[in-house]
């Protein structure tokens, strides 16, 4: 197998030494910058809003560049190039995506979602691939980085949803079933990352993985529907993102350090526009010095609240 490219992960910020105390006024000026700009405030999210799902982050407290320093996440050039590297890819997608079915909304999803519905919130843009925002009911969502909750062929560009085509894996590769439930049964149930990816022992061999072909032109050239690293957003999509930034008159940044610059750029287009930019992170963010506002805190704490107070 070819060797894994490296990429360096950058942003790794230090975590602040001080939280913001959310007192009942820091409360009303959030709730007040709801009012002010009822129904044109954008959200911007990223994986701090679901950790309590259960889905790690990159880079918050137990993100996972802080916790395994030397991960590298899978490159997109990798993943359609080679026959093997498809393998190792959706071996370790197979065991990945297990715990990204079972993810429910939490609270801050729920938040954003109400938020919306009562007509505060215009839309949402996030970087996450979840799904969990639409999952809680927001509806003008764009996932800026994709969803996990599709496939697609490269081939003939068929979209096939994950789950059916994690039937398919299964009935393919019983052995490598029966090896997850081992682990499980064992208690050594391996970490997992965002993306979907899991952190298998490192000299397992793919080689005998198998994964299916398209139903359409019956080529095996899958790829989640996602951006990956190394891959751009999509122009329709980076276009929609604009229109959003430029329909909106304020920024609401939740649980992201705007490492990627795709998102980052969002804000800085809308501080160029005049407009205002709260952002609420534990963590210093890419945008700090863009931000009309920053609350040094996690998201729970201040958007479940803030809809209370908005019903
Ligand atoms: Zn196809």
């Amino acid at each position: 197998m070819a060797p894994a490219a490296r990429v360096r992960i950058k942003g790794l910020y230090t975590l602040p030494k001080a939280q913001t105390v959310v007192t009942p006024a820091i409360l009303e000026t959030v709730a007040d910058f709801f009012r002010q700009y009822r129904g044109r405030v954008l959200g911007l999210t990223g994986a701090g809003v679901s950790v309590l799902s259960g889905i790690p982050d990159y880079r918050g407290s137990n993100g996972t560049y802080r916790v395994y320093g030397s991960y590298t996440p899978i490159l997109h050039h990798e993943l359609i190039q080679q026959h093997t590297s498809r393998q190792r890819y959706w071996a370790r997608s197979f065991f990945g995506i297990k715990p990204a079915f079972q993810a429910e909304p939490n609270t801050n999803h729920y938040a954003l979602a109400t938020l919306e519905s009562r007509g505060y919130l215009a839309g949402l843009i996030t970087q996450n691939v979840d799904g969990l925002h639409l999952q809680a009911g927001s509806r003008n969502v764009l996932e800026l980085h994709g969803t996990l909750k599709y496939v697609k062929c490269l081939g003939c560009g068929f979209r096939e949803s994950r789950s059916e085509f994690q039937k398919r894996l299964e009935e393919m590769n019983p052995e490598w079933a029966d090896f997850w439930c081992q682990m499980v049964r064992s208690g050594k149930e391996p970490a997992r990352r965002p993306d979907g990816d899991v952190d298998l022992p490192p000299n397992l061999e793919y080689e005998s993985f198998k994964y299916p072909k398209c139903h359409k032109c019956h080529t095996g050239n899958f790829m989640p529907t996602v951006v990956f690293f190394g891959g751009n957003v999509s122009e329709m999509d980076r276009e929609r993102s604009y229109r959003m930034v430029d329909d909106a008159d304020a920024l609401l940044v939740c649980g992201t350090s705007l490492t990627t610059f795709s998102a980052y750029r969002l804000v800085k287009r809308a501080r160029e526009q005049g407009k205002q930019a709260l952002i609420v992170n534990y963590g210093q963010t890419r945008g700090d010095a863009d931000a009309t506002l920053k609350l040094e805190t996690v998201c729970e704490n201040i958007l479940s609240p803030v809809a209370a107070q908005l019903a």
